[in-house]
């Protein structure tokens, strides 16, 4: 389903949605912490999701187990490794792993400074030993509010360079972008890009306002701009990417079914779109599963595929000669 003459990328990918279940279950033990199954076969369903959730809360709820493990910052340490061995094992090129500093600090009181540099560390190390090449996306957690929001972007900031960009993720609909236009105006100041989670489930002017007052130049799902065809064209217009993770928005409920899934009128309506996880550690998916679903379920044809996988790379916050470097390797590794 995936061409392997080109690179395959995933943007959006969250670090602490992707942790794997029996590391779960490791480091519950590690740290004596109580966890409602003792067994990975009976941990599963309850980690993961296997039919559609409630709600989008619902799914993020399900989230919650794995930061709840994070003990301190090795365990920090050992996820981020694990999230770059994972992207290799799908055969990922060039991923984009986002994460929130305080909820993955928050559970154990770890400092925020210091899981930044677990996560940098440790997605460094994991991508010199497997040629994966993976950039930092900070999320600001919407939900905490916002004055906790500017101390997570303090702690984000505090390694600037070790980011390309900065996300607001969370209660959409309880926490509008509205309240953090200050916020992203740091972000912007300090030459970061931006990625909002916009329009799942909050409404097509929720994504408008990520455009244009936080200044979005992706968008994470936007499912409900179909609704605003003045929206559909400016995002077309603009060359605004949207960043589309089907089964985890079938999974959150915010799509019914992977056949009614938007991606075929944002490919119709000529929006940038590319193929993506969003939390492999709930959902039990891959980016080679995102494409086969895409396929058979759908309908995308193998050229409209092609696209989505080409628009990755040019969706991907990357200089052109990183984009290069990275076509070139491409054709290398396959002689
Ligand atoms: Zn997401």
């Amino acid at each position: 389903m995936t061409d392997n003459t080109l690179v395959l990328t995933d943007l959006h990918r969250h670090l602490d949605g992707s942790v794997r279940p029996q590391t779960v279950l490791a480091l519950a033990r590690h740290f004596n912490l109580p966890l409602p199954a003792d067994t990975l076969a009976a941990l599963r369903p309850i980690l993961q999701v296997t039919e559609p959730c409630a709600s989008v809360e619902a799914f993020l709820a399900k989230l919650d187990y794995q930061v709840a493990v994070l003990g301190n910052l090795d365990a920090v340490h050992r996820v981020a490794r694990e999230n770059v061995e994972d992207l290799a094992l799908e055969g990922v090129d060039y991923a984009e792993l986002r994460f929130s500093p305080a909820y993955m600090a928050g559970p154990h009181g770890l400092p925020q400074d210091g899981v930044v540099e677990a996560v940098v560390d440790g997605v460094q190390s994991a991508a010199r030993a497997t040629g994966v090449k993976v950039n930092l996306i900070g999320i600001l957690c919407r939900g905490d509010g916002e004055a906790a929001c500017q101390r997570e972007l303090d702690a984000i900031l505090s390694q600037r360079d070790h980011f390309v960009a900065c996300d607001l993720a969370g209660d959409e609909l309880g926490f509008p972008g509205e309240r953090f236009v200050d916020h992203f105006r740091r972000v912007r100041d300090a030459g970061l890009n931006v990625t909002i989670h916009a329009g799942e489930p909050g409404p097509p002017q929720s994504i408008w306002q990520a455009v244009t007052e936080l200044g979005a130049t992706r968008l994470g799902h936007a499912t409900t701009a179909v609704q605003d065809p003045r929206l559909m064209a400016h995002l077309a217009q603009e060359g605004i990417g949207i960043e589309s993770c089907p089964t985890s928005n079938v999974h959150a409920n915010s799509v019914a079914d992977y056949e009614v899934h938007p991606i075929r009128q944002f490919v119709a309506a000529g929006i940038p779109v590319c193929l993506n996880t969003d939390d492999p550690g709930v959902s039990a998916n891959s980016v080679p599963f995102e494409y086969r679903m895409a396929r058979e379920r759908i309908g995308l044809t193998d050229a409209q595929l092609r696209q989505i996988q080409h628009n990755g790379l040019q969706l991907a916050f990357l200089s052109d000669a990183e984009r290069a470097e990275l076509r070139a390797r491409k054709r290398q590794a396959r002689g």
